[in-house]
């Protein structure tokens, strides 16, 4: 165990187990010293006149070869001996009756017997003592014994690789001279503890021969002569510093925690979902889908889950927000938020998930009953840190709310405002936007009287021609439904729809007309179009007269005539609709002021069709614009931003 036990060792070992060479080079030297010991004896035992009593000496030999501590040592030196002894005492004595010489023989034997029990004895003991010892040696606490002085007497291997200092340095000196040792609190009532109880306990700090300082657990044990004198003490001394480091970054952490947690403007809510845990569990519940349907199955379960999530603690920006009075805080989900929030199913869903953030916007109830508009961001801890420590961070959002609606008042007034500048361009719109189906009403009904007059009447045509008639008055009540709601002070209803649907309606409503002229129309619409927001009366009505333009132009010239109806992707995300025609063109002079109200190059013309158009497509954050070549035909297009995946329909 120590410097001072080590020379006794009977076989000191390297730390893999063999013996040391000068371990082995000693045992060497004092085998053949009790060799020759035991020739000189032999020689001396047959060659001189002693007569026996020098056989007593063997014992010396057995003693020597004892010091090897080798139990084969001990009982070839004791049985040599022994054998030297009677032969001897048969080379001297013969068979001559037993006499002195046979007791002076038979004491030799004796001793040497005796000798080699007791040196047995010994080296049984000592291995026990040296297996003690080298399980200390074999420790990872610092252990070294000291008497009542405080000089350390013995020093095992951990303290000499910790401290630094081998332990024939070590010892002699004291203990906290040596380790420069800080005590808690006073020295002397460290020792009379000891001196008390027997053993003291604490946390000190020493420093090591290089310098650094360590913090160490320290147990000491007082030992106690037979008169009960104190006579050595035993240090055991673990190195905590880390531990004590983790310990105080971790305090310290914390601590910075509190700060933000109690400082910040934010609110904060510490909530255990573990109990939510151990239901979910329960119930086998581990994705969105599944807790869907168990809710479905069952009404109260959502409300249970809430009631399930317990409330920690809160800080003082939450307590702002719910007014709370002192520092009662509400004990569960439950108790914030109200009978239809649909916010806290979906946040259940993102922890069977075991997603570790979910965020969303909600109502939560104050003190006093008010609802608070807030947006909320949940951390879950992940798996190995369990569900105790769930984090919400909320915002209050009644101002942002407030503010938003605000502007949508603000924008809503706007709106009206801006129809009504443009009340001029409407009234007029309204004659030409219905002048067109009341035609087309005419002109099928005319067709429907002239099938019905024939001599045979042909009744399906009437029925077609009829079906017109209804499709057409429809479309001409809609379009004074939308005028109506155009100028009423209520927001657009926005619809999303298909690009192709809207493409193609539009061209079923123009294309007897565009027969009429003998105007061909191709329609070609691009695969997988995006959808659009909007309204689709609107929409319709700005293709229609588009392609009725086309007609219109084309009207005069010869064959081939023709409007070619596309709608294709185009840049930044927008869908592109283009009637191109095959007509006259536009004169440059007349592009400028071509949308212009009461613009007009025929003589039946009106000058609205386009400056309404240009207007719809304006209102749904879109353009419309022309390209034309005289000569050439015109080319319109229409350009919409695609639907916003987030926007309601
Ligand atoms: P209107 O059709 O009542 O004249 P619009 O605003 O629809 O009113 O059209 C304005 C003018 O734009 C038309 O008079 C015509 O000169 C010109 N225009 C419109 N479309 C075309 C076209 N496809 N080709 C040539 N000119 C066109």
């Amino acid at each position: 165990m120590s410097s001072t036990l080590r020379p006794h060792r009977p076989s000191a070992l390297s730390r893999a187990g063999h013996p040391v060479p000068a371990e082995r080079r000693l045992r060497l030297v004092l085998r053949l010293s009790a060799a020759v010991l035991m020739l000189a004896i032999f020689a001396l035992d047959t060659f001189t006149t002693l007569e026996g009593a020098v056989a007593v000496l063997y014992v010396v030999a057995v003693l020597l070869v004892a010091r090897t501590y080798r139990r084969g040592d001990i009982v070839i030196a004791a049985v040599g001996t022994a054998a030297l002894t009677l032969v001897a005492y048969v080379d001297m004595h013969g068979t001559a009756p037993f006499g002195a010489q046979t007791v002076r023989a038979f004491v030799s034997l004796a001793a040497i017997g005796i000798a080699a029990v007791l040196a047995l004895q010994n080296q049984s003991a000592m291995r026990t003592l040296s297996d003690q010892a080298m399980l200390l040696d074999l420790s990872h606490d610092m252990i070294f014994v000291r008497d009542v002085s405080g000089r350390i007497t013995s020093w095992n291997r951990t303290a000499q690789e910790v401290y630094g200092w081998p332990p024939e340095d070590a010892v002699g000196r004291r203990a906290d001279e040596l380790l420069k040792t800080r005590y808690p609190g006073p020295r002397e009532a460290v020792e009379s503890e000891l001196l008390d109880t027997g053993r003291w306990e604490g946390t000190l700090e020493q420093t090591t021969r290089s310098g650094s300082t360590l913090v160490l657990d320290s147990r000491w044990v007082l030992q106690r002569d037979r008169a009960g004198r104190p006579v050595a003490v035993m240090e055991t001394h673990t190195d905590v510093t880390e531990r004590k480091a983790a310990y105080a970054a971790l305090v310290r952490s914390e601590r910075r925690y509190r700060r933000m947690f109690d400082a910040s403007r934010i609110g904060v809510v510490e909530q255990d979902w573990s109990a939510v845990r151990a239901e979910l569990d329960a119930l086998d519940l581990q994705d969105a889908a599944a807790i869907e349907a168990h809710a479905a199955a069952h009404p109260q379960f959502i409300r249970q889950a809430r009631r399930l999530a317990r409330i920690r603690d809160v800080n003082p920006a939450f307590a702002a927000m719910l007014g709370a009075v002192g520092t009662a805080y509400p004990a569960s989900v439950d108790d914030l938020l109200g009978e239809s929030d649909r916010t806290f199913g979906e946040a259940l869903a993102a922890f069977a998930r075991g997603d570790a953030f979910h965020e969303g916007e909600s109502e939560i109830i104050g003190a006093d009953g008010r609802r608070v508009p807030v947006l909320f961001a949940i951390t879950f801890p992940s798996p190995e840190d369990g569900d105790a420590n769930v984090l919400v961070f909320v915002i209050d959002n009644t101002e942002r709310r407030q503010a938003q609606d605000a502007l949508f008042t603000a924008q809503t007034e706007l709106a009206h405002a801006a129809r009504v500048s443009t009340l001029g361009e409407l009234t007029a719109s309204i004659a030409h936007e219905v002048n067109q189906p009341l035609m087309a009403v005419v002109t099928n009904g005319e067709a429907g009287m002239r099938w019905l007059r024939r001599e045979t009447p042909d009744l399906p045509e009437v029925e077609s021609a009829i079906a017109r008639i209804i499709s057409e008055g429809r479309r001409a009540a809609e379009i004074v439904h939308r005028i109506r709601a155009f100028l009423a002070k209520v927001p657009v209803q926005r619809q999303r729809m298909e690009v192709a649907s809207v493409v193609e309606e539009a061209a079923r409503l123009v294309q007897h007309e565009l027969a009429r002229e003998r105007v061909k129309l191709r329609v070609d619409i691009a695969a997988h179009l995006p959808a659009v927001d909007g309204d689709r009366v609107q929409l319709q009505q700005v293709l229609v007269n588009l392609m009725v333009n086309a007609g219109q132009a084309m009207a005069s010239q010869p064959a081939p005539r023709m409007v070619t109806l596309t709608a294709a992707p185009a840049s930044d995300g927008q869908v592109a609709i283009r009637v191109h025609d095959t007509g006259p063109g536009i004169a440059a002079e007349h592009l400028a002021r071509l949308f212009d109200p009461f613009f007009t190059t025929r003589p039946q013309g009106m000058g609205m069709g386009l400056a309404i158009s240009r207007t719809i497509a304006e209102a749904h954050g879109g353009r419309l614009h022309v390209e034309s070549e005289p000569g050439h035909g015109a080319a319109f297009t229409l350009l919409l931003p695609t639907a916003r995946p987030d926007a309601t329909t």
